[in-house]
């Protein structure tokens, strides 16, 4: 077994482990979390409620732990992990912001999230209720003018948004082929083009890292099906001429696709919809406060334009005439994107949060998120410069290159250093377009004192690049887990099942 140095991972009580072994190695066979009591009801055999062909010809084999176990591994791995309720998170693009409990009370009441998707719309008016309040507001914040829900995180929405792009060129009878991208955009745009079925057209940054206006022009003609964009984009920078932008785009009869996922910094200030933009996905994870990381849950609603109302996916939460709410599918729907209505709990968090911070209260969270992000760009000048030298928006993207060629410390060095600070990392090497990018997002939730510890640990990470670099290309060291080989993991996959088989 391989052992970690480690002083936080000392002081989680490991009983005679050296690591924390898997819950396959707890297994020990016929222990269960809970039994249920023997009583004269005789069980329905297996084949009368799945058909012969579904059901296994072996047991699955599971981890076979009592309910003591299972809780002491699941709570001593929690200690291994860094997360937003321990710390400042400061995971550009990924808005860690701290996820207020009160959201997490709503999503827990039971009036909320004992109520099965699939009963029928008389019984859960509640629910539909729900779902229209929040369509109406994520369509208030955005200037546009319909939203679908369905979708269950970012990179579905912008699939979303895509098909109905392409439902709408199909109605007018127009086959277009191309979806501009700036080489600056997040990953999941151009693959969602792809699976959408279009090609990107990748449009250069200029040298104040916007879009290349001139190449853009440039790049449209009427196979261009639409741009997706980002704004304030990748590198926390408003695009100036979006209106420009636009303009061209619909000349060319093109949609704009909107990458909504981070609305921190425009909140209450602008709106997609007065920009321009036919089409937005908002990750509700992200902006409206949802615990994330580590693949769920999340939810990226897809708000439209007038003019693709008609497309969205049904059946949707919609009120009816006489007050009551009732589900309704629209005239050309692309169909379904999720099996039921969405993730429902996520949703109603958002819309808890939304109602919290009701009159000027989402402003205010976009203004003291991108101050945040202006005080660390301002604060690290001098240690970490800003890839771009101007104002941020809602994250400051810096570069080590400097460190780099002077003393051979990376990004990453820096990043995984400051895990032994007790922060998590920022986001390293995106965007892609920066050197040694180093994308700080430290969101609205931290306090002024914290960013200032923040940047008094990655000064002492500066000055230890001169006298001890090779100590930060080995960092960290003091983290249950020390520096691991991040490709190796994807390169030789072994699953913990075989690893316990074995
Ligand atoms: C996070 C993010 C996405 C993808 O969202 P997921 O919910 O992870 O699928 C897309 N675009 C941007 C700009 C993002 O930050």
């Amino acid at each position: 077994m391989t052992s970690y140095p480690g002083g936080r991972a000392a002081s989680i009580p490991l009983m005679g482990h050296e690591v924390e072994p898997t819950i396959f190695e707890l297994s020990v066979p016929g222990r269960h979390a809970f039994q249920l009591r023997t009583t004269n009801v005789a069980p329905v055999p297996l084949a009368d409620l799945v058909p012969a062909a579904h059901l296994r010809e072996a047991p699955v084999a599971l981890a076979e732990v009592n309910e003591r176990d299972l809780v002491g591994h699941f709570t001593r791995l929690t200690h291994r992990q860094f997360s937003v309720d321990l710390g400042a998170y400061p995971l550009g693009s990924c808005t860690m912001k701290y996820n207020p409990k009160f959201c997490d009370a709503v999503a827990n009441d039971p009036g909320w999230n004992s109520v099965h998707p699939g009963v029928p719309a008389a019984l859960c008016q509640g629910w539909l209720e729900l779902m229209v309040m929040l369509e109406h507001q994520l369509c208030a914040i955005t200037g546009m003018a319909a939203a679908t829900l369905q979708p269950s995180a970012g990179a579905a929405g912008e699939l979303t948004g895509l098909l109905l792009m392409r439902a709408y060129h199909q109605a007018n009878g127009d086959v277009r082929k191309r979806i501009l991208i700036p080489d600056s955009a997040h990953g999941t745009n151009p693959a969602s083009v792809t699976l959408g079925g279009y090609e990107v057209t990748t449009i250069p940054s200029n040298d104040r890292g916007l879009v290349d206006f001139a190449a853009m022009k440039a790049a449209l003609g009427p196979d261009v099906a639409g741009i997706m964009l980002t704004n304030p984009n990748t590198v926390g920078l408003f695009e100036e001429e979006i209106v420009e932008i636009a303009a061209a785009v619909h000349e060319v009869g093109g949609l704009l696709y909107y990458d909504g996922a981070n609305l921190n910094a425009i909140l209450g200030a602008v709106r997609p919809g007065d920009m321009g933009f036919d089409v937005v996905h908002m990750n509700l994870h992200k902006t409206f406060a949802t615990p994330h990381g580590g693949g769920g849950p999340g939810a990226g609603p897809v708000a439209v334009s007038q003019r693709l109302v008609e497309f969205l996916p049904g059946p949707k939460a919609t009120k009816l005439d006489d007050g009551s709410y009732d589900w309704r599918t629209p005239s050309q729907s692309i169909g379904r994107v999720h099996g039921w209505h969405g993730n429902a709990l996520v949703l109603a968090r958002a819309l808890a949060y939304i109602n919290v911070h009701g009159g000027d209260g989402l402003a205010k969270v976009a203004q003291h998120a991108v101050l945040n992000a202006n005080w660390l760009r301002h604060r690290l000048r001098d240690t970490l410069p800003a890839a771009y030298d101007r104002p941020c928006m809602h994250e400051a993207v810096l570069t080590a290159s400097a460190l780099k060629s002077r003393y051979g410390v990376r990004g990453l060095d820096v990043a995984k250093a400051l895990l032994e600070e007790g922060f998590h990392s920022p986001t390293v090497y995106f965007p892609l377009i920066v050197d040694e990018a180093l994308m700080f997002e430290p969101t609205e939730t931290e306090s002024l004192q914290t960013l200032e510890s923040l940047a008094v640990s990655i000064e002492k990470i500066a000055a230890l690049a001169i006298t001890d670099p090779k100590r930060l290309m080995h960092a960290p060291q003091t983290t249950p887990v020390s520096r691991v080989d991040e490709a190796r993991a994807a390169r030789q996959l072994v699953s913990t099942e075989d690893a316990a088989n074995r």
